[in-house]
This record gives structure tokens, C-alpha cells and sequence, in this order.
């Protein structure tokens, strides 16, 4: 049986994820974060989680960019009867530390190894070693595949690497794919063992480390030469769109911004059910992947998508836009942060092609983009701030009235506009752009 939390839980310190044992407070009440335990949701499943956001939050849900479910607005009192509805539903969230898989591990046929049971055997280790570990500790277990998760940054991970006779797995420290200090390459009947040197070395360094506070060097002595870790490719898809996986076609659709009511959560359920989806899996990117649609419905399924308010190609504008409950959603907000995000793609959609993160927050906490983005938007007491390749809580570079952002949004989006190459990516626009007139474009000055 599921341990619900028996009285009023604790609400959460800074630095540590929102759980139903321990939800974080918000400008709007708590927020649960959570991450089911069976891969696979039904139909059925997602209609019980949209009536369970309305029951007992605000009705406001999220799906995070790593692909948790957050539920906000509720209350002490109710997070002990959601965590009663989640087990009544068969509902089952996963505890202890995060250990992320790819969304189709185990049914991609073009994935190297399957993560799952290596995810598991590793969960259980942990478990048996209880080991004092940082409370957003992430570890990654990435067996490849159509939508691995190279990009997906981790304290640890474990990457499948092909070998004679099968896989064997690369571990590597405090990065994605590609930035992730390597520290051996195991076999696969060592991965556990492996992977349980590197938890209980940052165990020692103390209950907040992180991998980026891991000696890999003096890890990878230990392993020896023999063991050397491999390069491996850094490349990964966005889940939004249309994937083809062996004779199989799978559709991944997102909320707008990461955001859904539970109406439209509902509503989409039903409506892609009708099209033949049979499950759901929560991926990367705040994105839903569906399985079991006929070759022949799934433009209805992407119409009905579109119609409830959720994105389903892999080229939405919006789609690198990271934004907060804002006014709509959060008593800490200080301006519309929907509304920004809707005239940001109405006015500047042909910039924002995926290669560099934009983030609107409706106050310095950051909650929807913690790292650095390139450019955020961020309401103060002063106005909405511009802060380049920054935090939402970092200094702003210009600030204006809320009444004024949508001229200087227009005036940004004419500068750059203006500048762009033939083919250029807006990261490479925005990197050769001096932030001052940046900032003289945000104020309206020549
Ligand atoms: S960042 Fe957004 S959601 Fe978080 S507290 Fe501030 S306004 Fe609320």
C-alpha cells in the first residue's frame, strides 16, 4: 500500500523538490511535484489527475521541462486527501532520488540498451545504502534511442554504449552528454557496482553535494585504465511531433508553455482516446507522448491537440519558451506572464527557433527556469526586468512598466530582425548583438 503523508505535511526548504511528503510553498498555495512510477499512463489515468488538480489545487497543472506532473494551489488540508486520491486511482509516485530513463525505454526498438531494469537495480542500491544525499540529486540512465536524453543534464549518469555481445555503460559526472566529466566505462554486470562508487563518494562529500562537486579524476584512477570512458554523441530529439519507432507512429503534443487546466488535461484524454490512444508517457521538454494511434488518425489526434490548447510539432515558437503561473496562477506575481509569452511569439515567433532559451518569470524566484537562460523577462517591484544570459533573481539589465512590454518586445524583435543572417540561429544573432543595444532597444531609446 502507498505511505500517505498521516498529518499536516512539512512544507519544503529552499533547494529541495516539492513532493506530497514535503510540498513547497508558492504564491499560490502548495505545489506537488510528482513522478508516477508505472512509464505508462492511461487514458483513464489522466482523466483521475485532471479531477484531483481540481478537487484539491487550483486546478493548475504543469508538466516540468524534465517531464514531472506539478499540481499547484493546495492547501495542508488537501494534500493528505490527493495523496488518498492518487493511491485510490492506482497512482503510485515515485520516492527517493530521481532517476530519469528515456520516455520509450524499453519499446524503442533503435535504443541500445534498456534503462529500465539498470534504473531500477540502482534505485534499490541506493535505497539499501541510505546514504545522506542532496535532495535534488538527479541521476540519469540513458539506454539511447529515439529520444534519449543526451541534452538532459545530470549530477550522474550512465550512457549505453554498443559493444561486442550488447551494451556497456559510460559513467560520467555534472553535465548532459556532452559536457559531463567522464569517469569509466563499465560492463554491463558492473554498472550497479560502478555507479554506486561514484553515489557513495559524493554521499562523503556531504548532504548538498552535486556532481559538479565530484573529483572525477580520482574516481576514474579507481576504475583503472581498462575503463577508460567513451565519447558519445550528443545529439537528442524534441519529443514534440511525430516519431516513427520501428512500424510504430508516436505523437508527442505539449501543453502551451508547459500549462494546462484540468479541463483541457481531460478533455485531451478523452478526445486522443477517441482517436486510439491507449497510453501517455511524461517525457522531456513538458511534453506528453502518445501511444496506439493509428497511422490514419493522427491528424485528428493533432487537431484535436491543437484544439485544447496543446502544441504538436516540433517547431512550435513557443516551444523554447520557459514561463511560470504568472498573475493568472500565483498571488507573487507581478505581471501577466501568459500574456507576455503570447505577445513574444506573436511578435518575435520567426526568433525564437529552439536554439536558445527564453524565460518569463513572474517574479525574481524563478520557479519555471532555475539555470541561466539567454534572455528572461522577469517582474519586480520596478516593473519587468530584462536579464541577459542570467537568473530570473539576478540584476536586471533595463526594467519597465508591465503596460510597456509589448512595444519593447516589438522593438526587440525589429532589432534583431534586422541584423539576422541568411540561415542564422538566433543564439548566434544574439550572441554577436552588444547587450546595450539590447537594453536601448527594450527602453525605446536610439
Ligand atoms: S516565479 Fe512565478 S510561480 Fe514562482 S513564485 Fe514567482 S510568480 Fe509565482
Amino acid at each position: 500500500m502507498t505511505d500517505l503523508p498521516q498529518a499536516v505535511p512539512n512544507t519544503l526548504r529552499r533547494g529541495a523538490c516539492p513532493s506530497l511528503a514535503a510540498p513547497m510553498q508558492t504564491g499560490d498555495g502548495l505545489i506537488v511535484r510528482l513522478r508516477p512510477t508505472a512509464p505508462a499512463l492511461t487514458p483513464g489515468d489522466l482523466v483521475a489527475l485532471a479531477g484531483l488538480a481540481r478537487e484539491h489545487g487550483n486546478g493548475l497543472i504543469e508538466i516540468t521541462a524534465r517531464g514531472n506532473i506539478q499540481l499547484r494551489g493546495l492547501t495542508d488540508a488537501s494534500v493528505p486527501r490527493l495523496a488518498e486520491g492518487l493511491a485510490r486511482a492506482g497512482i503510485v509516485p515515485q520516492t527517493g532520488v530521481a532517476i530519469e530513463t528515456p520516455p520509450l525505454a524499453g519499446v524503442d526498438l533503435s535504443e541500445i540498451a534498456d534503462a529500465t531494469p539498470v534504473a531500477d537495480a540502482l534505485r534499490q542500491a541506493i535505497a539499501a545504502a541510505s546514504l545522506a544525499l542532496a535532495p535534488k540529486l538527479a541521476i540519469v540512465v540513458d539506454g539511447g534511442g529515439v529520444l534519449s536524453l543526451a541534452g538532459m543534464a545530470a549530477d550522474i549518469r550512465l550512457d549505453a554504449v554498443p559493444v561486442a555481445g550488447g551494451a556497456a555503460w559510460c559513467l560520467s559526472a555534472g553535465g548532459d552528454r556532452r559536457t559531463a566529466r567522464g569517469i569509466a566505462l563499465l560492463p554491463a554486470g558492473g554498472v550497479i557496482d560502478g555507479a554506486m562508487a561514484a553515489v557513495s563518494a559524493l554521499a562523503l562529500l556531504g548532504p548538498a553535494a552535486r556532481g559538479r562537486d565530484l573529483d572525477a579524476a580520482v574516481l576514474a584512477a579507481q576504475f583503472g585504465a581498462a575503463s577508460r570512458p567513451a565519447a558519445l554523441a550528443a545529439f537528442s530529439n524534441h519529443p514534440l511531433g511525430i516519431h516513427r519507432i520501428g512500424g510504430e507512429s508516436v505523437l508527442g503534443v505539449a501543453p502551451a508553455y508547459g500549462q494546462m487546466h484540468a479541463g483541457r488535461l481531460a478533455a485531451l484524454a478523452g478526445g486522443l482516446a477517441a482517436c486510439g490512444a491507449r497510453e501517455f508517457r511524461l517525457a522531456p521538454h513538458r511534453t506528453l507522448l502518445v501511444r496506439g494511434l493509428p497511422e490514419e488518425a493522427l491528424a485528428a489526434a493533432q487537431a484535436c491537440a491543437d484544439r485544447e490548447g496543446f502544441w504538436c510539432t516540433d517547431t512550435a515558437p513557443g516551444r523554447a519558451v520557459s514561463i511560470c503561473a504568472g498573475a493568472a496562477g500565483c498571488a507573487s506575481a507581478r505581471f501577466d506572464t501568459h500574456a507576455a509569452a503570447d505577445a513574444l511569439v506573436a511578435e518575435a515567433g520567426d526568433l525564437l527557433d529552439g536554439s536558445l532559451d527564453v524565460h518569463i518569470s513572474g517574479c525574481p524566484k524563478g520557479c519555471a527556469h532555475p539555470a541561466r537562460a539567454a534572455v528572461t523577462l522577469c517582474g519586480t517591484a520596478a516593473g519587468v526586468g530584462l536579464v541577459l544570459d542570467g537568473r530570473a533573481g539576478d540584476t536586471p539589465a533595463a526594467t519597465l512598466p508591465a503596460g510597456d512590454l509589448k512595444p519593447a518586445i516589438q522593438r526587440l524583435g525589429t532589432l534583431l530582425r534586422a541584423r539576422r543572417t541568411e540561415g542564422e540561429t538566433a543564439k548566434s544573432l544574439l550572441g554577436r548583438t552588444a547587450p546595450a543595444a539590447l537594453v536601448s532597444a527594450y527602453q525605446g531609446q536610439r
